[in-house]
């Protein structure tokens, strides 16, 4: 594998409706807008937008 230079954070997703980060995903630091996404939420057992919240440690 060649190691790429981007440096890549990681960010948590975070359901829309009930705030809870069910998801990390790695970004290209280039790349960091606000992403959305459907997911699936564990709480609420359905499918919620989710949205990117960065800082994620
Ligand atoms: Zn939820």
């Amino acid at each position: 594998m060649a190691k790429k230079k981007w440096a890549r954070i990681i960010v948590g997703l975070q359901c829309k409706e009930c705030n809870a980060t069910n998801y990390q995903t790695m970004l290209n630091k280039t790349n960091t807008g606000k992403l959305e996404l459907q997911k699936y939420c564990k709480k609420e057992k359905k499918h919620t937008k989710h949205v990117s919240k960065e800082k994620l440690k």
